[in-house]
């Protein structure tokens, strides 16, 4: 284990559940948490910045980022394209901050491949009916991607076993105090601290 390197969180699950809801809470209670912005081929959602929400970029801007392996990860999802920026994502945990990535599935096993060092949390709906109801609620989909939304989170349910945390997003308040506790669980791994010690040692009295 690097041990002075920072931590790389991947928040993933189906959309709708509240990633991106329980990621901004959790940023709000752990400012020193790095959030990393992802690139995508969807349109801005009103009220989304570039740069701040995701780096918006036309077909082939991301299929150059692709070719120059620019990207951490990516996915195709629903018709779009989304991906992270590898180079900040190395460069900001080598500095031994922590990185929190807010994926969605088939980029978070991408990511467990090539970094299995990670911490994968999987944030899971109550139940479905409630996925839907958020979704809905969000009022950001059209029925034909609510459908397709609700026909992945099922196939992405079954993907949790590859996960190392699961967390019910039941109140936002209740999941984000779990990740905190998971995140400090993490930082007190001996494997993460026996060098300190055995740097002590080496000194001497
Ligand atoms: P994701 O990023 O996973 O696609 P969002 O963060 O956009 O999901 O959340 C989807 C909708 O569900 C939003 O309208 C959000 O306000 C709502 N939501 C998120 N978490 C909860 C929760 N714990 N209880 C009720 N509603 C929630
Ligand atoms: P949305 O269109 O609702 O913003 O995002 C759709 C899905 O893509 C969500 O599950 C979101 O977490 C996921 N997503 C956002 N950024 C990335 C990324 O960089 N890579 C991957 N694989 N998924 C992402």
């Amino acid at each position: 284990m690097e041990n002075d390197k920072g931590l790389l969180l991947v928040l993933s699950g189906p959309s709708g559940v509240g990633k991106g809801t329980v990621c901004k809470a959790l940023r709000e209670k752990m400012p020193q948490l790095v959030y990393s912005v992802s690139a995508t081929t969807r349109a801005p959602r009103v009220g989304e910045t570039n740069g701040v929400n995701y780096f918006f970029k036309q077909k082939s801007e991301f299929l150059h980022m692709i070719e120059q392996d620019q990207l951490l990860e990516w996915a195709e999802y629903v018709g779009n394209y989304y991906g992270t920026p590898r180079k900040f994502v190395e460069d900001t945990l080598a500095e031994g901050y922590d990185v929190i990535l807010e994926i969605e599935v088939q980029g978070a096993l991408q990511v467990k491949e090539k970094f299995p060092q990670g911490i994968f949390l999987f944030l899971a709906p109550p139940d479905l009916a409630e996925l839907e109801s958020r979704i809905v609620g969000r009022g950001t989909e059209t029925e034909d991607s609510i459908r397709n939304r609700m026909e992945m989170a099922r196939h992405e349910i079954e993907l949790m076993d590859k996960y190392d945390y699961v967390v019910v997003n039941d109140e936002i308040e209740c999941a984000c105090e779990k990740i905190q506790a998971i995140i400090t669980a993490e930082h007190l791994k001996k494997d993460r601290q026996i060098h300190k010690f055995r740097k002590w040692l080496a000194k001497g009295v």
